[in-house]
């Protein structure tokens, strides 16, 4: 199936330059792959399409041969022309600061022309308690990674040397070259490789980090865990990677958060649950057992008769609910009964209950 350009582009074969040319711009922007909405294979499509029709010549090719145009009829057929999206792109958003101006809503600040290189994402792993999971915490995080470079604060310039004009590409941050396709030759602009498009560069280099305008450096960093998180739920930290080279932006850092095993304490949604040993004589008559929670030990009253299974609900004594644990609102702990019956007993105690048997059939 040949391709339609026409259809890629969603404008009438009748289309005017002019309109081809806002279709263009408007879908490269929005399916760019550095953009949230950016579909590269679209990109490429889209681009492809432009590189024809934008071009009147090729469009009046195209019009007239169609398929052939397509099926490789043509010397080196298609796939031979060294097609490259992105330098279709830049030569159409000439000057990169009406590019980066629409692509990132000028984040990157003034004139700036380089596309800075992110640096790497880090991750690490907190092991925390029930109570801690529970409650939320904080934890000090000792990292090692690429930060800015102290020295040079970054630029990668030795401290008091000037920062001067790229000679590579005379401070356009731009280099070109010609490319023999089959439409022809074509100019290839691309990011100069010596300044990274910034057009200066360091005359002399910051021996502290050789220019990268960066430095291992170790750091400790506090990190807020939130009440209530599930083991194995990844904290992202925005920008608390390492540095890009040079001022580029830092990547994120991600936390697993790792929540132990609590001997006596399970988790059920918001609420904790736990067992409590009964003597059989307290189930039977009635009083008190003591029982641990997140607050420490508390009185639990139980009722004459309790059988075994029986729930108690200590509101309020729960895990914290909402993630920053501002509404101070708990869930609740249960406790659920367990009739302690003794293995042994002396002949004392034997025989009151021989006489309990005596006195009657148990009733429930
Ligand atoms: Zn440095
Ligand atoms: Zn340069």
């Amino acid at each position: 199936m040949p391709k339609d350009y026409y259809h890629t582009l969603g404008v009438e074969r009748s289309a005017s330059a002019d309109e081809v040319k806002r279709a263009y711009r408007k879908l490269a922007l929005q399916y760019h792959p550095d953009k949230p909405t950016g579909n590269e294979e679209k990109f490429k499509e889209i681009n492809e399409a432009y590189q024809v029709l934008g071009d009147s010549e090729k469009r009046a090719q195209y019009d007239r041969f169609g398929a052939t145009f397509e099926s490789g009829g043509s010397p080196g057929g298609a796939q031979g022309f060294g097609f490259d999206p992105f330098e279709v792109f830049q030569r159409e958003f000439t000057g990169f600061e009406d590019l980066f101006g629409d692509l990132f809503g000028g984040a990157f600040g003034r004139r700036r022309t380089r596309v800075a290189e992110r640096g790497d994402d880090r991750a690490t792993d907190v092991t925390i308690s029930f109570e801690e999971m529970a409650r939320g915490t904080t934890r000090d995080l000792i990292l090692e990674r690429l930060r800015t470079c102290p020295t040079c604060g970054g630029s990668g310039a030795k401290p008091g040397t000037p920062i001067a004009t790229c000679a590579t590409c005379a401070g356009s941050g731009v280099v070109e070259r010609q490319v023999r396709t089959f439409f022809g030759a074509m100019l290839h602009r691309s990011v100069c490789p010596d300044c990274g498009g910034e057009g200066k560069r360091p005359q002399t280099l910051c021996s502290a980090c050789s220019g990268t305008g960066r430095a291992h450096q170790r750091e400790t960093l506090r990190v807020k865990i939130p009440a209530g998180l599930d083991d194995g739920t990844r904290i992202r930290i925005t920008g608390e990677g390492e540095v890009g080279p040079r001022r580029g932006p830092a990547g994120d850092l991600y936390v697993t958060v790792r929540v132990k095993r609590h001997p006596a304490f399970s988790r059920d949604e918001q609420d904790v649950r736990s067992t409590i040993a009964v003597p059989f004589t307290t189930a039977v008559l009635g009083g008190t057992v003591e029982v641990e929670t997140l607050d420490g030990k508390t009185t639990l009253e139980i009722p004459r008769g309790t059988p075994s299974g029986s729930e108690f609900r200590l509101r309020g004594r729960g895990i914290v609910i909402g993630r920053r644990g501002e509404t101070g609102k708990r869930g609740d702990h249960v406790i659920t009964t367990v009739i302690d019956v003794p293995k042994r007993v002396n002949r004392e105690q034997e025989e009151l209950l021989r006489r309990f048997v005596e006195a009657g059939t148990l009733r429930r």
